[in-house]
């Protein structure tokens, strides 16, 4: 990776400890050095495929598990950007699991029982279409969602949202400290740039199914959510779950800053496969002369089939 890519990746990091200013320090627009689509394709397709090598590694090494997490408003990409990042990676080493309105088991719950259930296992990448963040979010934005919650009343005082800060802080050392790597990121895009991609999803028969009423009530609060995304990204940014923000108003750029992170840090835990102990390695060997030395005899395959008029039973 390039000394300007990796300093493109740290400044779309909400640094630990500081407080940011959402709308006057991050744009949106932001393309960092690059031109155009055209000039980001080949870096995109060279993350997505060097991605499927480390995700290999990841599996066959076992130890370290990593979560994805995925914040935006509607429309902003979350969707299709999970669908080009992991365009390459192996079905079986990822799980995508989106959080929708909790259902009446999950609210017979903590709120962080779905999440937990969901979590990808050692070696495997899952990935959070929306997360507990919901829950200093929507939640926040509409408290009247926290009536469904079966909270003990004494607990629903206005230190709730910079309790869940905590709680949320806690469950990620605690993941961090059991090898699941976390990322996080908040698809950034602009208010004009969604009611563009609210309109084609109006005029656009195939794009119908994406667009509902309720994505204009929250519309509505674009605004509101905003600032609840701005103190949650100043609670909730830290070393070991670090936010981005990642400027969504250009899909190919999002694209390209998600899946250069998720390089970068897969990277960084220097993955490799598991390498055999020397016993091991001489019963390989071992194995392998024996399936050199196979012949005929009685119970070979090809015998069986013969008598079996080629069928399998
Ligand atoms: P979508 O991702 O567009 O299919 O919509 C899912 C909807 O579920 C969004 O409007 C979210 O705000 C909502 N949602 C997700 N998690 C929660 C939650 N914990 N509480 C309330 N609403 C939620
Ligand atoms: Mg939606």
């Amino acid at each position: 990776m390039t000394k300007k890519m990796d300093n493109l990746l740290d400044s779309l990091i909400v640094p630990p400890g500081k407080q940011i200013d959402l709308r006057n320090d991050y744009d949106p627009g932001h393309i960092g050095h690059f031109m155009s689509k055209e000039d980001a394709g080949e870096a995109i397709a060279a993350g997505i495929s060097l991605l499927s090598l480390q995700q290999d590694k990841l599996y066959a090494q076992d130890t370290y598990a990593l979560l994805i997490i995925f914040q935006a408003m509607d429309a902003a990409g979350k969707d299709s950007t999970i669908k080009h990042v992991m365009s390459g990676v192996n079905p079986q080493g990822v799980q995508v699991t989106s959080f929708k309105v909790p259902s009446v088991e999950e609210l017979d719950h903590d709120y962080l029982w779905r999440n937990c259930i969901a979590l990808p296992r050692r070696g495997d990448i899952g990935i959070f279409n929306r997360s507990y963040y919901e829950e200093v979010l929507v939640v926040r934005v509409h408290p009247e969602f926290l009536d469904r919650q079966h909270l003990p009343p004494q607990l629903r005082d206005r230190n709730i949202w910079t309790r869940r800060f905590e709680e949320i802080n806690n469950f990620e050392k605690y993941l961090a400290d059991n090898g699941i790597i976390v990322l996080k990121f908040f698809l950034y895009v602009s208010k004009e740039e969604q009611k563009k991609r609210f309109l084609q999803r109006v005029d656009e028969p195939d794009k119908n199914w994406k667009f509902s009423a309720a994505d204009i009530r929250e519309r509505a609060c674009f605004e509101d959510y905003m600032d609840s995304y701005e103190d949650m990204f100043n609670h909730t940014s830290t070393i070991h779950a670090p936010w981005y923000i990642i400027p969504a108003d250009h899909k190919w750029f999002t694209r390209l800053a998600v899946v250069s992170v998720i390089h970068r840090t897969l990277d960084r835990l220097h993955l490799a496969y598991p390498t055999v102990t020397s016993e091991e390695k001489e019963a390989l060997l071992k194995a392998k002369a024996e399936m050199e030395n196979e012949s005929e005899g009685p119970g070979s395959t090809r015998k069986e089939e013969k008598r079996s008029g080629g069928k399998k039973a």
